[in-house]
């Protein structure tokens, strides 16, 4: 006789099996669908559908993937989410459907199927505080969606749109979502920046301290909404202004583990600066050699959240490196305090967005 969960999962396996077989039919209709990367080189992974009683473990193993004893000789499966409960993951609930990859014997990937709309609000949250003035949420929503938009379209022939982490945004599943936030996604809902026609790579950081940056100074990306604006806007941001005190020896050490081969630091000179202000190069210089490096470098050398923008000044005194600085993130695209602030002062949503992408337009996707 079948246990009631060797038959679940028998039908399970069946629906998989299904879907698995026409992966691109099942997703090529539905582009509004995000496949986020949520869990990375895992050796195993906790399983747990509430509604199918369904409680297990799945692995990778020589030929394919195992679910709990049972065999799928196959490197990918996909788990359907037919119930209002969601799957659990290693404790954490998601909405939508789950993919299982098999990297190798030892490695599973594990990417989650979810409508752009809930995606969107499972990182809302976690890129804005819930408390802020909805125009605000709203922008940010809009941009939030834009930003997974642009990726959806860049990483097609990839195994999954965006990861789950600061290098896409920050995604926490149903657990992230809270009232405000959702209501900000489901008024601005489909809704996306666009530039030329295409949706906008609309970057966004914390606090730009004055002035946004140029996205072709970072990155190989020269359109008109991303040139960098004055701000304004920001000033009263807890981020506007940082200090960062570093001895001249963990900078050394910092850039040896790197490409850079130095010691006993005597002198760090800014080079030059771009329009925002932005430090573009620097030298470092000891009594026996020097080199240029540029601040996007340093910054991610030393550590983004110690350096927290590459608009600082320098001084060398008794060993140590003091840093002051204006701003927090790379600074392209928009200022989340300064949309904050805009907000604040009865800005709507389209003026805040006109302000930081200027030139784009705000689209039904
Ligand atoms: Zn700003």
């Amino acid at each position: 006789m079948v246990s009631p969960l060797k038959k679940s999962i028998t039908r399970l396996i069946i629906l998989v099996a299904a879907c698995y077989l026409l992966p691109v039919a099942c997703y090529a209709q539905a582009p509004q669908y995000v496949r986020v990367a949520v869990i990375q080189d895992a050796p195993f992974v906790r399983l747990k559908i509430k509604g199918k009683n369904l409680n297990t473990t799945v692995t990778a193993y020589k030929y394919g993937i195992l679910m709990g004893d049972r065999a799928v000789r196959s490197d990918k499966l996909l788990i359907k989410s037919d119930g209002p409960d969601g799957i659990i993951l290693g404790g954490r609930l998601f909405r939508g459907d789950i993919q299982f990859i098999k990297k190798d014997e030892r490695r599973l990937l594990v990417v989650n199927y979810i409508d752009l709309e809930d995606y969107v609000k499972g990182i809302l949250y976690n890129e804005a505080s819930h408390y802020w003035p909805m125009e605000a949420l709203k922008a940010q929503a809009i941009v939030s969606r834009t930003y997974a938009v642009y990726q959806m379209r860049q990483n097609r022939p990839r195994d999954y749109d965006v990861t789950a982490d600061i290098y896409s945004q920050v995604y926490g599943g149903r657990a992230s979502e809270r009232y405000r936030t959702n209501k900000a996604v489901d008024e601005t809902r489909g809704k996306i920046l666009a530039y030329q026609d295409r949706a906008l790579p609309a970057y966004f950081h914390a606090t730009c301290g004055g002035h946004t940056e140029d996205a072709s100074l970072l990155w190989n990306i020269n359109i008109a909404p991303l040139k960098g604006v004055v701000c304004g806007f920001c000033r009263q941001s807890p981020h506007f202004n940082w200090h960062s005190v570093l001895s001249l020896e963990e900078i050394a050490e910092a850039l040896n583990k790197d490409k850079y081969r130095i010691n006993n630091i005597k002198e760090i000179k800014i080079l030059g600066r771009d329009n925002s202000g932005r430090i573009s190069d620097l030298r470092v210089i000891s009594a026996q050699k020097e080199f240029k490096i540029s601040a996007k470098d340093l910054r991610n050398i030393l550590g983004p959240n110690v350096i927290k923008s590459a608009n600082f000044q320098v001084q060398v005194a008794g060993g140590d490196a003091v840093f002051e600085g204006f701003g927090w993130g790379h600074g392209a695209g928009l200022c989340q305090w300064g949309a904050y602030f805009m907000a604040k002062q009865g800005y709507t949503t389209g003026e805040i967005l006109k302000h930081y992408y200027p030139g784009s337009d705000i689209r039904t996707f």
